[in-house]
């Protein structure tokens, strides 16, 4: 059987031209960054060339970037570099309710910590307004986090008015756009942003790698110390391979990113359509325009998404539940919850992500399998 991959926001298969990239770096290109030898000055022009591709697509200088072992390290050292950095100014941080748990979990620890968050709720289709990040902006805020894009319902925020807020009040501002490279232009600049998260493995390149973008002059403290790899900002060897990977990925994904979400965009909406008409009493969650264009995420009364997911799986099409992080667990998705969907749609809904391999003949199919799922399910339970 032909399996049917639409679960990209979870992650997505490397590039064979990734693979190729980083191979020679793990056995004859072998060199340690830091050595000051032919070997090691190899590995070092490498990792500095990966440095370049990913400030590149920013529009940032190769200094804004450090790299990290992936999206989760990137959004904890923003958060907790900041406060840890600029806690003489003020112990108040502002994120919102749909974060990932990365953003969420980090924030919560810091709470016990001493420091105050605040944490903004989105509206209905999950978007996160700028009025409410003015008015709850404090003298003591140091810190301002709001996502790019959601990575459960897709909703892309107003990150660049948000941005701008923050600059203007003098607030650091980050946004984790884990979910946005490749889909969306993410210029550092025009996001006015000061900290951004990237994850390799969302855009097509290795698991375990990462990066921060740190606009020039932010403070930050380290969360690894040790050796002053990445300007002192991250201890440890750096993962060569893993970092040329994530260059080579990003340069990619930017080259093909504007035909590339244009055709996933159309096949999304296609899918979108076919199901809405099929099961008349289904419900899509998150923006209908401000949404990556890879993003459909359904609610269906009356099913379980378990059950779905399985039968999903069964005819080959592997789906989502909420978000990678918290499936497996029955905990409700917060994000649901965060813009006021009832008990019953949060438990029948489920997300499929679309990407680069995806086909018109996988969507055919999927927009054919899933109501006849959905309806089967529907009636077994009335
Ligand atoms: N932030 C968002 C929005 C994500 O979707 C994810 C992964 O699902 C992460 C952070 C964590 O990234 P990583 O898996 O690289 O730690």
């Amino acid at each position: 059987m032909d399996r049917i991959y639409l679960d990209y926001a979870a992650t997505a298969p490397l590039l064979p031209e990734v693979m190729d990239a980083m191979l020679p770096f793990f056995v004859s290109r072998f060199g340690n960054p830091s050595g000051i030898h032919g070997t090691g000055r190899d590995a070092r022009k490498a990792v500095e060339e990966a440095r370049r591709q990913t400030a590149e697509v920013l529009g940032a200088e190769s200094r804004e970037i450090c790299f990290t072992s992936c999206g989760s390290e990137s959004d904890n050292l923003a958060i907790q570099g900041t406060a840890y950095a600029l806690q003489e100014k003020g112990r108040h941080l502002i994120t919102t309710s749909i974060e990932h748990p990365a953003v969420l979990n980090t924030c919560r620890w810091l709470e016990k910590q001493g420091f105050m968050v605040t944490y903004l709720q989105p509206d209905r289709d999950g978007i996160v307004s700028p009025d409410t990040v003015r008015n709850a902006v404090r003298p003591d805020t140091i810190l301002v986090s709001v996502m790019t894009a959601n990575n459960e319902i897709g909703t892309v925020e107003p990150v660049n008015e948000i941005g701008r807020i923050c600059r203007e009040l003098g607030v650091v501002f980050h946004t984790d756009a884990v979910q946005a490279v490749g889909l969306l232009p993410l210029k550092a600049e025009k996001m006015n942003a000061d900290l951004i998260s990237l994850s390799a493995h969302k855009f097509h390149g290795p698991k375990g790698i990462g990066a921060l973008y740190i606009r020039k002059g932010t403070r930050l403290e380290p969360l690894i110390r040790g050796g002053s790899q990445e300007s002192g900002r991250r201890a440890g060897t750096e993962n060569v391979p893993g970092i040329v990977g994530l260059g080579k990925a990003i340069a990619i994904a930017e080259k093909e990113r504007e035909e590339n979400a244009e055709r996933i965009r159309k096949l999304r909406d296609l899918l979108a359509e076919s199901v809405m008409n099929a099961v008349p009493d289904a419900k899509i969650n998150g923006h209908m325009k401000y949404r990556l264009p890879n993003n459909c995420h359904f609610s269906f009364p009356g099913v379980e998404s378990e059950a779905l997911l399985l039968r999903l799986d069964l005819e080959g099409i592997a789906a989502s539940g909420g978000s990678a992080c918290t499936s497996g667990s029955m905990e409700p998705s917060h994000v649901l919850q965060a813009i006021g969907l009832d008990d019953e749609l949060t438990k029948g809904s489920i997300r499929l992500t679309l990407g680069r391999e995806t086909t018109s003949e996988e969507i055919r199919k999927t927009a054919q399998v899933l109501p006849d799922i959905v309806k089967d399910l529907q009636s077994m339970r009335s």
